[in-house]
């Protein structure tokens, strides 16, 4: 082969790989949606809790009352408006559409207790029934839902993390009744190029019965696609307006520790 012969076969073998590069085809990823990160089982035991009792339960001395049944002084729209959920008779119900609402104060660990319903006569089903939450530093979402005989996705039930882990059990109380949440939180620390040096974690406790034990939060708790790591500080405690038909969930009796 003559040195001219040679370099033809190289640049005619050079310009075949480019036009290969251009053409060859990967597959494309489908588009996320909702159901993509959504299972249904196993479902949770059905736990019978204890009754929570009629009247709120006081708050221990060192809490900060965040609602004591008369007022939102501690609460705000996420937008900053003043809260424009419904206070009557000892306690505040979601007015939909209004949007979330949240603490005018930020934590970062703490212990936190609150209690919640749904009216006896609620419809819907799976998460079109009664469906709230109630965010960690207003990214990490514990799910409140009426799921008394009502399934749904277990990752999305009351009690999971949502979209992240569902409950050990199903303790809730049937509708028209009271529920108690008590949740554990440990904030995340963060190295400097953003991601979570500590992930945060949670324990969560509904009627006396253990549904999150210790567990590791991954990152944000989004509706559609998988977990987020951003970086963030101090954050306030959300209460969400999910805005399904039924939505008319009720608080009362708030209180938080800071740790
Ligand atoms: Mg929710």
């Amino acid at each position: 082969m003559t040195k001219k012969t040679l370099l033809v076969s190289i640049a005619i073998c050079f310009g075949l790989t480019s036009i290969n590069a251009q053409v060859k085809e990967y597959p494309k990823q489908a588009p996320m949606s909702p159901q993509m990160s959504e299972y249904w089982i196993p479902q949770p035991a059905v736990v019978t809790p204890v009754k929570s009792p009629q009247e709120a339960l006081n708050a221990p001395s060192d809490a900060i009352i965040l609602f004591d049944g008369t007022n939102l002084t501690e609460w705000e729209s996420r937008n900053g408006n003043p809260a424009g959920w419904i206070v009557e008779n000892g306690v505040f119900t979601v007015k939909k559409g209004t949007g979330d609402i949240k603490t005018k104060r930020n934590f970062k660990d703490f212990q936190l207790h609150l209690e919640w319903k749904v009216p006896v006569d609620i419809t819907g089903e799976s998460q079109g029934r009664g469906n709230s939450g109630v965010f960690m530093q207003g990214m990490y979402e514990v799910q409140i839902l009426d799921n008394f005989e009502n399934e749904t996705y277990v990752n999305g039930q009351a009690g999971s993390i949502y979209k992240q882990t569902p409950p050990l059990v199903n303790a809730m109380n049937p509708p028209g009744e009271w529920n108690t949440y008590d949740i554990i939180y440990t904030a995340p620390t963060f190295k400097e190029d953003g991601t979570y040096r500590t992930k945060p974690t949670v324990t969560v406790i509904q009627n006396g019965v253990l549904l999150q034990n210790n567990t590791t939060i991954l990152g944000t708790t989004e509706y559609i696609g998988f977990p987020k790591v951003v970086e963030h500080g101090d954050g306030p405690i959300v209460l969400q307006d999910h805005g399904d038909p039924s939505e008319a969930i009720s608080f009362r009796n708030i209180w938080i520790r800071e740790l």
